[in-house]
Order: C-alpha cells, then structure tokens, then sequence
C-alpha cells in the first residue's frame, strides 16, 4: 500500500496552522494563567503535530492495520494461549456501572463489584481445587513470586529458616527461575529425561531440608504431561518442602484435572491465557494464586472476604489478614480483567469449560500429527495443549526456525514461539488453543508444508524471509540495544 498517510509518522503528516479541534472560549482564561507561577509557565508552544481529523483518522486507522492480533487472523504462539477474546466480555467489563467505581469507595457502595470478586476467587477454587484464591497479582509472573512468598512465610511460621532453595526443571518457562531469585530463593535445576519429562533420580539426591518447595508446570512447556507427579509431590512433600504449579498452561487441564488433587501446595493461573482476556504488547494482565488448606493466612492483603449481616443478607468485606505477607499490589488487582475472566466462566458453564482442555489438546495433535513428515518431532506420542518442533526435518537446506518463522509472516499468520524451550537448538513450538475451525488448521498446515518444500527449492526465498511485510528482517540485537522512541531522537538520527 502507498498513500499520503501510510507508514508515516503522525509528525511528518503535520502542517504549521492546521487543525482538528476547536474548544470552547475559555471563560476563565484570566483567572487559570493568573494562578499559575511564572515559573510554571511554557515559554514556547509544545511541539505538538498539526493535523485535520481526518488525517488523524486515516493515520491511526492505518496504524492499526499494521497490526496483527486474535482478531485478524490464526496466532499458534506456544505457551502464550492466544485464543479468542469473547466480546461479551468487553461488553460486560465496559459497564459504566463497573468503570466508574473508585478503589477507595466505601464497601457498602461496592458491594456488586466485591461479589464480583468473590464469585471469581471461588470459580477459580473450584476450578483448581485450591481451598482460597487471591486475585491481586498484575501478571503471572507477579504471581509467581507472590506464590513463592506464600512458600516462604509458611517455612518462616514454622522457624524454618534454612529451606533457600527452589526446584525448577530445565524445561521450566524463564519466569520460574527469575520469580524465585527475587524471593531470594536459590535456584536448583533438575533435569528432564529424554522423553521430555522430569527425572525422578536427578531429583532424589536434590531433596533435603534446604529446600523450599519445587515449581512445576504441568503440561510442561513441552506440552507433556508429567506422569510421574503423584510420585514428585510426595518426594518433595517427604522432605518437608512445597509443590508450586505455574498454572499459566492450565488450559489443557480445564475441567478434567486440577492441580489441587495432584499434590500441588500453591499456585497461579494467568486470566490472560487460560481465561480468554486480551494480552500481549505488555496490556493489563492478572495473576491470580491459589493456596490449598492450612496456608490461606499468607495470602496478601487486601482480602475479600463475605458475611451474612443481621438480616441474612450477604456482605462483602476487604479484610486486613495479620498473618498475610503484606501487600503486593494496589489495592485489589486489575478488576476489568476479572470481570472479563468471570464472564467467560459464566457464559461457558462448567458443561462448556470441560471441553476446552480437550479441543485444545485434538487441535494440537491434529497439526503435529500432519506435520511431523516435515518438521522434525523430537518426542513422539500424544501432547496435550501445544508441541514442539526442532526446526525442518531435512537440516541440509540450512534454512533455520527463525526464517520459518519469517516465512510465515509473508502468508499472514503470526509466527509460532521460536527457541523456547530452550532444551532443543531449532524449538519452534506451536499452540492452536480450542477455538480454531478445521479449515483454519488445515490452511496453517498446507502453509507449514509449502514453506518445507520452498526451504528445499528455493532456500534464499525463506532465508530473506519476510518479503511483504510493511519492514523487512530487522536487525533483532540493534532494535533491542539501539530504540528509538521518541520524534526528537528520530529527527536526530536523520540529521547524522
Ligand atoms: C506466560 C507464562 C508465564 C508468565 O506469565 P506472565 O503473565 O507473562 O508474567 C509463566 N509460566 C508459563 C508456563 C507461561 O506460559
């Protein structure tokens, strides 16, 4: 495309004089400068762009077309669950009635939104098989360490001081060990076997009392099933530690399994994957952690918590716990993500929710199964939610996951996740979650195979891959070290 507005900046579309507004005469203009402080006053206009509204219509809309989501087309990111973000949820969650609260209003005033809240720490409990939920943590991440603090202040109740260390698998998502060393946890790595599961007998030796807890995730980020977790959480467990379930991947898991009934102590689940909310481009996310019996008093305040008043009518309440491990977010979370998590388990209906996991874990089978001719399959069998790849079959074309990935680009689909996990060199790992029709599927895989036999005709094709794409290969080291983010740098750059 190649018009006045594309792939310009909103500055360069900008002409001395020109407007898109027009306010209403300041009735106040000698009162408001009055006040002000010389000192506080702009000495020169802003350097703001001039622009008409429609050119402003044209440029964002443009813009937008630039970008590629759940909405425009097929997006098989691994370990990310894009899957469609129902528009009831918008709907619901954009409600005056829920937008204009203030966190600071009185709780007889918030009473709906708490039973909001309440109703959602419960259908998570359930869901998960965890006695209490809290739903204060931004990001799954953010979960995590909140997790890994519970995991703490339960060994500290005790006077257990000594238990610093965590058990991460090597298969584990970069998160776990990160969350861990800001709880001040040291980091143990145990090893997975070559059918991609943890080893047992690398974990034995590993276990004593200096350790904290283990963090798992199950599927693992291979998309495997742990077999052995009955067998892990009561080793862990014998030594006095805690089992953590990095509940991020609980999609495959929905209504067929929950990780309370499988051991685990303490856990998060990410709204924004599991759950149908919007993310990815760092938007507003939710981390939610659940705690089996006897650990709910660390959970971090503030707590919602519900009553039955004088006359028999429920009362929700935010409660301050004594024991809790204190705060960790603002108030009580991002609630227009809860409202959309709540709304996609109610329009759903625990009939619903239990065909997620399977959808999800048919569609993922369905593409590796078709595509393993061409793709290398390191570990064969049935996965669950997603799988991975290493890179094409046939290694003598040179061409290598990343351009793959480039290549996809160019036939419209979001390129799958690339190098992760970091257990094989060319890990391309695919994720189609339960909402794509058949004919979605089959288009992404007559793609995936067209692009194999490109790699071996015409390698150059794939390797300079993307080709129509508003900008070509970036420089991926330089465009991480080297931003631009503002007018004025670009400007200077141009200048050079
Ligand atoms: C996405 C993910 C996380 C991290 O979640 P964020 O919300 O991005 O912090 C952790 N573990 C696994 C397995 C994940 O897939």
């Amino acid at each position: 495309m190649n018009n006045t507005y594309y792939g310009k900046l909103i500055f360069e579309l900008s002409k001395p004089g020109r407007k898109g507004y027009s306010l209403p005469k300041n009735e106040l203009s000698e009162y408001s400068t009055a006040q002000l402080p010389e000192n506080l006053l702009r000495v020169e206009e802003p350097a703001l762009p001039e622009v008409d509204e429609l050119t402003v219509v044209r440029h964002y809309t443009n813009m937008s077309n630039n970008n590629f989501g759940v909405d425009t087309g097929f997006y098989p990111l691994g370990s990310c669950t894009m899957k469609y973000n129902p528009k009831i949820n918008e709907e619901i969650a954009a409600h005056p009635e829920f937008t204009g609260l203030h966190p600071l209003q009185n709780v007889e005033t918030v009473q709906g939104a708490l039973a909001v809240y309440y109703q959602l720490q419960r259908s998570l409990s359930e869901i998960a098989g965890m006695s209490e939920f809290t739903l204060n943590p931004f990001a799954g991440a953010h979960g995590e360490l909140t997790g890994l603090m519970v995991i703490r202040s339960y060994h500290m109740s005790r006077g257990d001081a000594k238990r610093t260390k965590i058990i991460v698998p090597d298969s584990a998502h970069g998160t776990n060990p990160a969350s861990a060393a800001v709880c001040g946890l040291d980091v143990v790595e145990v090893k997975s076997k070559p059918d991609g599961r943890v080893d047992v007998e690398d974990l034995k030796p590993l276990l004593d009392d200096t350790i904290a807890g283990m963090m798992m995730t199950n599927p693992n980020t291979l998309g495997l099933f742990e077999n052995n977790i009955a067998e892990i959480a009561k080793l862990v467990h014998d030594c006095g530690g805690l089992m953590y379930y990095d509940g991020a991947n609980l999609n495959p898991m929905l209504g067929k399994c929950r990780p309370g009934d499988i051991g685990f102590d303490v856990m998060h689940i990410n709204l924004h994957k599991t759950f149908s909310t919007p993310h990815g481009g760092g938007g507003p996310g939710s981390g939610p952690i659940g705690v089996r019996e006897g650990l709910e008093q660390f959970l971090p305040n503030p707590r919602v918590t519900c009553d039955f008043n004088e006359d028999g009518m429920v009362d929700y309440k935010i409660d301050m716990g004594e024991e809790s491990l204190g705060s960790i977010s603002g108030f009580l979370g991002n609630f227009g993500i809860m409202m959309r998590a709540l709304t996609y388990i109610v329009t759903l209906g625990s009939d619903n929710l239990k065909w997620v996991g399977p959808l999800a874990t048919l569609n993922a089978n369905y593409i590796k199964e078709s595509l393993k001719d061409c793709y290398e399959l390191p570990i064969e069998g049935v996965c669950k939610h997603e799988f991975v790849f290493d890179g094409l079959k046939d290694k003598s074309t040179g061409v290598t996951t990343l351009d793959v990935a480039k290549r996809l680009l160019d036939y419209g689909y979001h390129a799958p996740t690339i190098y992760f996990p970091l257990l094989f060199h060319q890990a391309l790992m695919i994720e189609p979650t339960e909402n794509e029709s058949k004919e979605t599927l089959d288009g992404f895989i007559e793609v995936m195979k067209k692009i194999a036999q490109e790699a071996k005709d015409d390698p150059e094709l794939v390797k300079t891959a993307p080709h129509t794409t508003p900008v070509r290969r970036l420089d991926d080291t330089k465009a991480a070290l080297k931003q631009i983010v503002t007018w004025n740098e670009l400007c200077a750059v141009e200048e050079l």
